[in-house]
């Protein structure tokens, strides 16, 4: 019998979403625009499409994104320019750091131009994450516009276990082939993100960390979460860092690894080995929260601001954006958003919070 999942559609909670909130004066940004809990505003990632070629049953099960799912229409989608334009004043207000993804980030038709677009502006870090299908071929290009890292998300070696998480069949020797073009291509240090859920593909941490403990790319494990409504999450899944960080320290000693800035959100561990190369990440959002280092914002598909992973309101830029608004004014309504940010979904989770209505990460960009 067909397995009926429950969704929650973004689009529709959004138009649910309360009204602009009031920003007092008119203000010049100062790069130092602080939330309610004084969590400033550093990091943007930008979702170019909800659209992906995987079908990865934690993220996007076939099931519920299958052949007739409602994918936003192109002009729904913000343009270069309006990412661009939106960018600007995301910066203008402190954002330092710029992440592309979706969705499958790759997907989006001359992305480069848009990198090559996003790297005009001075002094931002621009990143990107993947899956990695399409990397070997855009590695190169991308370099070339601007881009300064990429990270992979990559959740097993064992072929039968990656092919049967991404459900579309997809060989893991093609993503291997992508990771190493982008290394070739000077994306580096290149980060692979692995998504650990208990009984599907724990058995794959060991060898993953063993392929890639002396490569020069940063494996990072991460907790399994409660995103959107698809995935069917429970506590019983989610298998602990501290639980990765024992199993791969019996085989390669570790010890734990300064932050290499302040909120840093992986917990770095170094392999103790003669060699000294080498080191692990953990992404503990769900046992370890860090919403009180999060200085995170997220910029959907199709313009809508969230300001937590786990937020049901979107703030809707786009409508200001082609409904004629200065950039002063945006800058404006950003800083009003910002400032009442109270977000800390991961430090309150619980069993009942995970029925709390969500959007899912394809719309709102993993
Ligand atoms: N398509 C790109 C990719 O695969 O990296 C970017 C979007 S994807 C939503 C971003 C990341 O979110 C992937 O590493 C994916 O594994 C992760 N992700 C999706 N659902 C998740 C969940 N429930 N818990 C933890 N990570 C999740």
């Amino acid at each position: 019998m067909a397995r009926i999942i429950p969704l929650t559609d973004a689009r529709m909670l959004v138009a649910a979403a309360p009204a602009a909130p009031r920003a007092a004066a008119p203000f010049m940004p100062t790069g130092e625009l602080a939330d309610s809990r004084g969590r400033f505003l550093r990091d943007l990632r930008i979702s170019v499409t909800d659209r992906c070629n995987f079908r990865c049953v934690y993220c996007m099960p076939k099931e519920v994104f299958g052949r007739d799912y409602p994918f936003l229409p192109h002009a729904e989608l913000l343009t270069f320019e309006e990412i661009v334009r939106l960018a600007r004043i995301f910066k203008a207000h402190g954002v330092e750091k710029i992440r592309l993804t979706g969705g499958e980030p790759l997907l989006r038709k001359n992305l480069e131009r848009l990198v090559a677009m996003l790297a005009e502006i001075d002094g931002l870090d621009l990143t990107l994450t993947t899956n990695g299908a399409l990397l070997a071929k855009k590695a190169r290009a991308l370099k070339d516009a601007g881009l300064n890292r990429v990270t992979v998300s990559l959740d097993a070696l064992d072929d039968g276990v990656f092919r049967a998480m991404n459900d579309v069949d997809f060989p893991v020797s093609r993503v291997l082939d992508g990771i190493e073009a982008a290394a070739a291509a000077g994306l580096q240090p290149v980060k692979v993100n692995m998504v650990v859920k208990r009984g599907v593909n724990d058995s794959e941490i060991l060898p993953m960390a063993r392929h890639f403990r002396s490569s020069g790319h940063i494996l990072r494990f991460i907790e399994y979460m409660d995103v959107g409504h698809t995935n069917g999450w429970r506590m019983d899944d989610v298998v602990p860092s501290a639980e990765v960080i024992r199993m791969i320290g019996r085989e390669f000693p570790l010890e734990p690894a300064d932050a290499n800035y302040p909120g840093e959100v992986a917990g770095r561990w170094r392999y103790l080995d003669s060699s000294g190369a080498g080191e692990i990440g953990v992404i503990s959002s769900v046992t370890q929260a860090f919403c009180s280092n999060c200085t995170r914002a997220r910029l959907a598909t199709d313009g809508k601001l969230y300001t937590c992973l786990f937020a049901t309101q979107g703030y809707d830029l786009r409508a200001l954006l082609r409904g004629g608004s200065t950039d002063d004014a945006i800058a404006n309504y950003l800083a009003a958003v910002w400032s009442q940010r109270g977000d800390r979904y991961s430090e309150i989770r619980s069993e009942r919070t995970k029925a709390l209505p969500k959007v899912e990460m394809s719309y709102i960009g993993g």
